[in-house]
């Protein structure tokens, strides 16, 4: 838990991306990480990352990845501290179910 994790900001946000997470999953959507773009399944812990490291607390810059690091992802833990950013991506629920940040 780094600095930018207590900041109220943050807090809040981070809450409401998993409220949504919790909302698409009750509905039946797949969650995608925002790292590697494949579903994060049900039982696989995840954390509300930054899209962009030095992006700051906005809603627009965070997203739900995979905690740890798997077969096609980094995942949160692994990446922490590294600068690696994709930028600008867009949230939309996609035509073929999955909640796709
Ligand atoms: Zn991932």
């Amino acid at each position: 838990m780094t600095r930018k994790h207590q900041d109220p900001e943050y807090r809040k946000n981070a809450r409401i991306i998993r409220a949504q997470v919790t909302k698409a999953r009750r509905s039946g959507t797949e969650v995608c990480c925002w790292r590697c773009g494949y579903p994060i399944d049900s039982e696989q812990t995840f954390d509300v990352g930054h899209i962009d490291p030095e992006g700051g607390p906005a809603i627009n810059n965070l997203a739900p990845e995979h905690r740890y690091k798997s077969g096609r992802c980094q995942g949160n833990r692994a990446a922490g501290g590294r600068l690696g950013a994709a930028r600008q991506q867009q949230r939309t629920i996609a035509s073929s179910g999955l909640l796709q940040w």
